[in-house]
């Protein structure tokens, strides 16, 4: 965004800009979309329905009405640029700048000190407006660098990032961490039967279940095609067992045909139930000393339900 492609709209409550030709100075500079009023309301009015850049008013402290413009213009947007022209003795006023103005401009003011007091005012105005959108960007980049497009859980990477920094916490404080790893019986069959669409809506259903059955200090990750991996802080071996339980068994009793409305109205059909198998490990284990033992662990237990016949949960021992 370059400065002359953008128009900054400025309010001006001022008698006195009006009167020695200035108004009509900034009025000439293309970029500027000037709204001018000797009134109070009006301005106020202004603040609260328009999208300003900048405000500029006369400073008198005996009338409300600027104090008044400048707490609406300061609590609707806190980065909005306000000047005030007031006379040399008022300069010092403690209320105007306990209002919070950026600058103060002296009368008699000249035109070259008016505009580029106004430029610089602006300037910083789109800087701030800048960061604020590159903040609002970043944070976008980074949900779409943690999160699986499918699921919208998080993705294996970053679920990886939270395990190491689960893992040095219980390592240096002690307390427990659990970790489950959960994997769909007989999936290649859904795609093969069902056909690939109707798996991507289980996957997302079993990702639906499983947050609907963590707590908010729980993380769910998408590990792989149809692994999900799930984080328990502060839980313990019967804790963790409990919450695989759990998700064993609301998978179990899903009727996804149900809670697949909208696809099977556009054709997709998919399976009605379907049953997964988990795996389970937790800290205190003297095996684990690295994260990836904890992942290992679990996978152990996971291969074990899955060589027991499936729709099972299988807890690594616990070995302290
Ligand atoms: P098991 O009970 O032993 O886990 O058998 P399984 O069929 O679930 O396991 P297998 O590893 O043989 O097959 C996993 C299947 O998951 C194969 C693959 O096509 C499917 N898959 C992986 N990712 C996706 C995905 O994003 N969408 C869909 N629809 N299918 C996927
Ligand atoms: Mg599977
Ligand atoms: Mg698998």
């Amino acid at each position: 965004m370059s400065d002359t492609e953008h128009t900054y709209k400025i309010l001006i409550l001022s008698s006195h800009l009006n009167r020695n030709g200035l108004l009509a100075l900034l009025q000439k500079e293309p970029n500027y979309r000037i709204q001018t009023t000797d009134s109070g309301v009006v301005a106020l009015e202004a603040v609260r329905t328009q999208p300003l850049d900048l405000i500029i008013l006369d400073w008198d402290a005996s009338d409300f009405r600027a104090a008044d413009v400048i707490i609406q213009a300061r609590s609707l947007d806190a980065d909005m640029p306000i000047i005030v022209i007031a006379d040399t003795a008022q300069r010092e006023d403690l209320r105007l700048w306990n209002l919070g103005v950026d600058d103060c401009l002296l009368r008699p003011l000249g035109p070259n000190e008016l505009l580029k007091r106004i430029a610089y005012a602006l300037n910083i105005r789109r800087l701030k407006l800048r960061c604020r959108e590159l903040t609002r960007e970043n944070k976008q980049l980074f949900e779409l660098a943690v999160t699986d497009g499918l699921t919208k859980l998080i993705n294996r990477r970053h679920f990886n990032e939270r395990l190491a920094r689960e893992f040095q916490r219980v390592k240096r404080f002690g307390g427990n961490l659990g970790l489950l790893m959960l994997d769909i019986d007989h999936f290649k069959k859904v795609n093969d039967v069902y056909g690939h669409l109707a798996g991507d809506r289980i996957l997302v259903e079993v990702a639906r279940i499983i947050q609907d059955a963590l707590r908010s200090i729980d993380m769910a990750g998408r590990y792989g095609g149809e692994e999900f991996v799930i984080l328990l802080p502060e839980t313990s071996h019967n804790g963790a067992a409990f919450v695989a339980e759990k998700l064993r068994s609301r998978i179990e009793n899903q009727s996804f045909r149900a809670a697949a409305g909208d696809d099977l109205a556009q054709g997709v059909e998919v399976p009605d139930h379907i049953t997964i198998s988990i795996g389970a490990a937790c800290m205190p284990n003297v095996n684990v000393n690295h994260p990836e033992d904890l992942v290992n662990l679990a996978d152990t237990a996971l291969y074990n339900a899955k060589q027991k016949g499936r729709n099972r949960v299988e807890m690594a021992a616990i070995e302290s």
